[in-house]
């Protein structure tokens, strides 16, 4: 029955695509039937699985790709064993079984990740977090919580929420991602420019290296005692090794909340509204610009000639009040027209609502989002250079941008872009991406604002950093030595090729 529904009609489950990087680096059998039989007995057989429904269920992400390849029934790479750690003694115990054997380990939150870093490329073992879902300690005085890397991201806020306080970390993918996902990205929630981001919110963390040496960080506000190995993890995306569990800052429930919107006839003078705003101290949880186009998409009764910027402020009643008066004044003063604050509470209810995606990849498109991050001075730049550059690939119908995630220094700018390739859906793809990354990469922008590198964008990672991915691939070499952590990803090793 399974071999049914995911065999494509070549027969293949795995894609030709990436088999040469498979191949190349696939464990070995009889090791990996030595690895299953010793984790069965470490961390108990019913947390062990080889069974062909285990291996889909953790083989990918939200990678478009992917998302492509199963349609057409088949996955891009499939992992040889997927184990469940309850504990971080049981994640210990795994990597050092699979270090000894020099076997392939990806490490899986909840699959969520947009640029296939959860792939197991090259086979060998995934390690699924699901289970090490709990919250280990709240500390109300301190503002403390404590939890296991695998809870998933609505549980947590939810437990919070019991409790009389939010996390403040609100990604789209909330309800299927892990806090262990959200560290490994380096995330971003939707009120980042209040709470900040993933790493603004994160105090220490405990993570498991290769060998199976367990190291924590202290839950202490600052100390000046050296550099922090721990923060190494944020962002690494399983390269380095798995983490474990993490103390976050939480906050007590607001007391109020400020709705507001405005529209703009064009997309320069909110953002300089915004840049003002910012520079002056005021720190909104949500600050969203949407283009003329995206205006229409998500809120067609204000038409698709103008841009909204929405607005939502939060916290202790006097403190959102004066902030409020001080963003009205910046708005208007740059030609803000107020439309009230029903299209927030519009957008409140939507946020997480991604059904639109589904229904367009079943219709044979291919769409993305592709985030960057760039400062004032070249933030409009940016989105009409990488706007012109995807519609400039043959057989896209739509490239459309909004900014969010502000900062005084500059902003994250999100670019939707959908299009009808015809045959050669992945062909289009690495165009799209090629275009974007130039487009990027000219106007001076960071190519990624928060979903992180994966596989996708690899083959940028040395133009983005230069001569600090030569001390990233250092760092990597000393812990793990035997390349065993998540290969393929952050453009440490050769694989990228493939989509270049
Ligand atoms: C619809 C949608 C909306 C999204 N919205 C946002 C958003 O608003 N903001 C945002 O930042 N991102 C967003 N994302 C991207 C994604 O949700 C995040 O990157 C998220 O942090 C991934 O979490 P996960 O648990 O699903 O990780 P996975 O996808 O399972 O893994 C991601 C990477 O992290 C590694 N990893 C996972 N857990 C661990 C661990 N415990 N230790 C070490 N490595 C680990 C994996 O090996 C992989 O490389 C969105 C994705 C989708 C599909």
């Amino acid at each position: 029955m399974l071999k049914k529904t995911v065999r494509n009609a070549g027969g293949e489950l795995v894609r030709k695509d990436l088999n040469a990087i498979i191949q190349d680096g696939k464990a070995d059998h009889k090791l990996v039937a030595d690895f299953v039989r010793a984790a069965s007995e470490a961390i108990g057989p019913d947390n062990v699985s080889t069974e062909q429904a285990d291996l889909l269920s953790t083989c990918r992400d939200y990678w478009p790709p992917g998302n492509i390849w199963m349609l057409e029934g088949s996955v891009p790479a499939l992992p040889q064993v997927v184990v469940w750690p309850k504990s971080t003694a049981d994640v210990a115990k795994v990597l050092r079984l699979a270090n000894e054997r020099k076997l392939p380990v990806t490490p899986f939150g909840e699959g969520s990740g947009a640029l296939g870093g959860a792939i197991p490329l090259r086979g060998g073992v995934v390690v699924d977090l699901k289970k090490m879902n709990r919250v280990r300690s709240l500390e109300p005085v301190n503002l403390l919580v404590s939890v296991e890397s695998g809870l998933n991201g609505a549980r947590y806020e939810e437990a919070l929420n019991r409790s009389g306080f939010t996390g403040g970390h609100f990604p789209q993918s909330l309800r299927c991602s892990t806090v262990g996902g959200w560290l490994a990205c380096r995330a971003a929630g939707q009120f980042s420019t209040r709470y900040g981001k993933i790493e603004d919110i994160v105090v220490s963390l405990e993570a498991v290296l290769p060998d199976g040496t367990v190291f924590s960080s202290r839950d202490v506000p600052r100390a000046s005692t050296g550099p922090r190995p721990d923060l190494l993890f944020l962002g690494s995306e399983g390269t380095f090794g798995i983490i474990t569990a993490a103390t976050l800052r939480i906050w007590p429930l607001p007391e109020k909340r400020h709705l507001a919107s405005f529209t703009f006839a064009e997309m320069e003078s909110a953002l300089e509204a915004i840049r003002l705003f910012m520079r002056y101290g005021c720190r909104p949880a949500v600050v969203r610009l949407y283009d003329a186009q995206e205006t229409g998409n998500h809120f067609p009764e204000l038409g698709d000639k103008r841009c909204v910027l929405i607005l939502l402020v939060e916290g202790a009643g006097g403190i959102v009040e004066a902030e409020s008066e001080i963003i009205t004044r910046h708005i208007l003063d740059n030609g803000g027209i107020d439309t009230g604050p029903e299209h927030v509470e519009h957008w409140l209810e939507n946020r997480f609502n991604i059904s639109v995606a589904s229904i367009l990849f079943q219709k044979g498109a291919v769409l993305d989002t592709i985030e960057v991050t760039a400062n004032w001075h070249n933030a409009y730049q940016t989105y009409s250079a990488m706007q012109e550059a995807l519609l400039g690939v043959e057989g896209t119908m739509l490239a459309s941008g909004h900014y969010s995630h502000m900062y005084p220094e500059g902003v994250a700018l999100y670019i939707t872009t959908v299009g009808f390739p015809g045959s050669d859906k992945i062909a289009y793809f690495k165009q799209l991406w090629n275009a974007a990354m130039e487009a990027c990469l000219k106007c001076g922008a960071a190519i990624s604002h928060h979903h992180g590198v994966g596989l996708n964008r690899a083959p940028w990672m040395a133009d983005e950093h230069g001569a600090a991915l030569e001390v990233m691939r250092r760092i990597k070499g000393a812990l793990d030595p035997n390349g065993i952590m998540n290969p393929g990803k952050l453009g440490f090793t050769e694989v990228e090729k493939w989509l270049k």
